[in-house]
């Protein structure tokens, strides 16, 4: 797993969390559907979660998804 996401318009992003990179992360509501939400839980999470960002260079959101080795790009559409 690279610690690095490459954005279409050839911005590198540091995809490492906590480190004031701004990252989002995504989080399927049925993971936090309990009573109680443990640090173990947190963790998991984390690990399992999409994360998301706008890349500051050209703005496109940029989703990573690391299960499964992924990365999606989304650019706003102005009509
Ligand atoms: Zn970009």
């Amino acid at each position: 797993m690279s610690s690095w996401v490459l954005c279409v318009c050839g911005q590198k992003l540091n995809k490492n969390l906590f480190a004031g990179n701004q990252w989002k992360i995504l989080v399927p509501e049925e993971s936090i559907d309990k009573d109680t939400v443990t640090d173990s839980d947190l963790n998991c999470i984390i690990v399992k979660s999409k994360i998301s960002k706008n890349c500051p260079e050209c703005g496109c959101l940029v989703v990573v998804d690391d299960q499964n080795n992924k990365v999606k790009y989304y650019k706003e559409l102005v009509v």
